[in-house]
């Protein structure tokens, strides 16, 4: 749906909220609190009251949406806008856009991403491409003498491994899906363990480069090392040439979006990236598969809260819980 379509179709809160209880109940209305269907709508409102447990409700609980001063009109422009760049979008043309204050532009826009989290049904199997990347850090400018502007052809900041910056980890299924995680250390045993838990071993072939760390992966599934240090880049179908035209994408739309993303949030706008990457070529209603997701009532195991909160965001950052992977 385009932004017009969107406009037009949820002009008023009320026709928002019929949507999202069609979403979300498809007709049979559920207390939230205790799952009984004993429920009914308080006259001419959108507040349900539940006889079973006495409480009421609003489709709005325990969704992104909830206790937010901000007219679900207004939230679906966020989502639209959102869905419909390829490239990410800031908080800033958010706010523009949708006529919002920086601060709910910024804070409407992570729980969205929020909703956007899906790791749970990943498998990825055929040729496999995993690679690392590093993202962050602020690039160190050198200052002739006396003068005040960075010079910004001489950015001398270091790259890659050995750096501050944050390691991230993808793995992309060629022509299929990505998955993409912030990586708390990239060892061995934290690539295997990422390795197994989104990679269909038995019937895949992985394509890395000869970082040592992917040595371990010889001895459980079918593993091609691509020699870069010998400047071989592409032997036949052996390459890792898709991971890293998606490593430019992430990094493009970092750059061109967001002036610096905090290290404690960068997990989130990698949730989105890998968002728009998975739906690329789908074609039904995005929008509408979107919302469904954000008010489903079955949660992921990364979030409780549907917001931004510390806690959450730190269980998005791979980190294999049993030593043995
Ligand atoms: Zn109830």
């Amino acid at each position: 749906m385009n932004l017009l379509q969107i406009q037009r179709k949820f002009s008023t809160q009320n026709k928002c909220i019929a949507y999202l209880e069609k979403l979300r109940w498809n007709g049979k209305p559920t207390c939230p609190h205790c799952n009984s269907k004993m429920v009914y709508r308080r006259n001419k409102t959108n507040i349900w009251h539940c006889n079973h447990c006495n409480k009421d409700f609003t489709v709005l609980y325990d969704t992104i949406f909830e206790d937010t001063r901000l007219p679900l009109p207004k939230w679906f422009m966020v989502v639209g806008l959102m869905l419909n760049t390829k490239t990410g979008i800031s908080a800033k043309e958010i706010q523009r856009n949708v006529g919002l204050t920086y601060k709910t532009a910024w804070y409407s826009a992570m729980r969205v991403r929020c909703a956007m989290i899906d790791y749970d049904n990943i498998e990825l199997h055929g040729i496999v491409e995993m690679d690392e990347a590093y993202i962050g850090g602020k690039p160190r400018y050198r200052y002739k003498k006396g003068d005040n502007t960075p010079n910004l052809s001489k950015v001398t900041a270091k790259r890659g491994r050995g750096t501050k910056k944050t390691p991230i980890v993808g793995i992309v299924e060629r022509g299929d899906k990505v998955v993409l995680k912030v990586i708390e250390k990239l060892t061995a045993r934290n690539l295997m363990a990422m390795l197994k838990r989104f990679v269909d071993t038995k019937n895949a072939l992985v394509v890395t480069d000869e970082f040592r760390s992917y040595r371990s992966f010889d001895d459980i599934v079918q593993h091609y090392t691509i020699q870069h240090k010998k400047k071989q880049y592409v032997k036949g179908l052996m390459h890792t040439n898709t991971i890293e035209g998606f490593w430019s994408i992430v990094k493009n739309s970092i750059k061109g979006n967001y002036i610096a993303i905090s290290k404690k949030y960068l997990p989130l706008y990698l949730v989105q990236s890998q968002y728009v990457y998975n739906h690329r070529n789908y074609r039904g209603n995005l929008f509408e598969k979107f919302l469904k997701q954000a008010v489903r009532v079955d949660k992921t195991d990364y979030m409780e809260h549907y917001k931004p909160v510390k806690k959450d965001v730190k269980k998005l950052i791979y980190k294999p819980k049993n030593k043995r992977g």
